[in-house]
């Protein structure tokens, strides 16, 4: 069907993300191609240890409530489990939720609203309003499971009449508002693969102006593999909200290197990860205060998961 359609047509899972906006004429197909049917996208299969494989059309509730998730990836059922409210998760799927679209105060308004203000670049308009002189669009990767996966080093599997590939989840994401995936759109995503556990230990926080419900304004995921002695062998800590797509904080995962996580080592990881946290002025919040929340986001997440 998507061949036979070809750009006019997209995907649709849950469509709680899709179906608002098509409400808001932000995305216009002319052919929505349902895959609640397609039982082969609702399986899970594996165990931890070998890792898992989890069918993109899983409901965010199938997923939080997967004994083996809570268990082993708890960072991926915390931050299925943020998600907007029961009604949405047992709607939503985990695969949509990773092909979210990206947000912006400038672009989330109905079509009068944006048609006031001239629209703006990422649909119908010509001017970024957040960085009038910007080339580029600046809205922001807002999935709370994008920076997990990114993080724990998932992998997704995407296929097509021309063939299938499988890329990090890192590899998806592109740091632009406009086209913020590598994915081609007669893709379909049809496979996240959890890697096996093995050893590594993850964790999600994430600020939101609602507790009941909202969309991440930051979203700190990072995922650390300690040495017997209790240094830290490898990590990845992950920004989301902060950018177009999931940010490495790179300094702060070379400050953790091959040290204990102590209050100086943790002081210092937050301090570097608050760096390369650049929000801009188009989501909740003063940019400058969720900036500020980074350093406290990120040694929080360190603290969790150094005891
Ligand atoms: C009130 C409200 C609050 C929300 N709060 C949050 C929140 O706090 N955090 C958050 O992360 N999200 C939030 N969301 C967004 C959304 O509910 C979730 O991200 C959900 O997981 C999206 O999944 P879906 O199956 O409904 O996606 P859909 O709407 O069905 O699809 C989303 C996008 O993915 C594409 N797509 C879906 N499945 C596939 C596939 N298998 N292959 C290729 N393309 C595909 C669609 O074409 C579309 O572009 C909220 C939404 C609402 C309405
Ligand atoms: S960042 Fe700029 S171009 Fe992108 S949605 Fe917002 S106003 Fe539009």
């Amino acid at each position: 069907m998507m061949a036979d359609n070809g750009p006019d047509a997209m995907f649709v899972a849950g469509g709680t993300d899709l179906y608002p906006n098509m409400k808001r004429r932000q995305q216009t197909p002319k052919v929505v191609i349902g895959l609640a049917q397609i039982k082969d996208l609702r399986t899970m299969k594996g165990q931890p240890k070998e890792g898992m494989v989890l069918g993109a059309s899983l409901t965010l509730a199938d997923v939080t409530a997967d004994t083996r998730i809570q268990g082993a990836y708890p960072a991926v059922a915390k931050a299925a489990e943020l998600i907007s409210t029961p009604l949405l998760r047992n709607m939503g799927s985990i695969g949509g939720n990773l092909l979210l679209d990206t947000r912006c105060n400038y672009y989330d308004q109905n079509y009068e609203w944006r048609k006031a203000i001239h629209f703006c670049m990422k649909k119908d308009g010509e001017i970024c309003w957040v960085a009038p002189s910007s080339p580029r669009c600046w809205a922001v990767q807002s999935s709370d499971c994008a920076p997990v996966m990114v993080a724990i080093g998932a992998k997704v599997k995407l296929v097509s009449n021309s063939g299938e590939r499988v890329i990090s989840a890192a590899e998806l994401y592109n740091d632009d508002g406009i086209r913020h995936l590598n994915k081609r759109p007669d893709e379909l995503l049809t496979e996240i693969h959890l890697p096996p556990v093995n050893g590594w230990r993850a964790t999600y926080w994430k600020l939101r102006r609602r507790g009941s419900f909202d969309f991440p304004v930051l979203g700190v995921a990072t995922s650390l593999k300690f040495s017997a002695d209790g240094t830290i062998e490898d990590s990845k800590i992950i920004l989301g909200g902060v950018g177009s797509h999931p940010v490495e904080a790179v300094a702060a995962q070379k400050v953790i290197a091959g040290n204990k996580l102590t209050e100086d080592v943790i002081r210092e990881a937050a301090q570097a990860a608050y760096q390369p946290a650049k929000p801009l002025d188009n989501t909740d919040f003063a940019m400058t205060w969720r900036k500020e929340m980074a350093r406290f986001y990120v040694s929080g997440t360190l603290r969790e998961l150094a005891t």
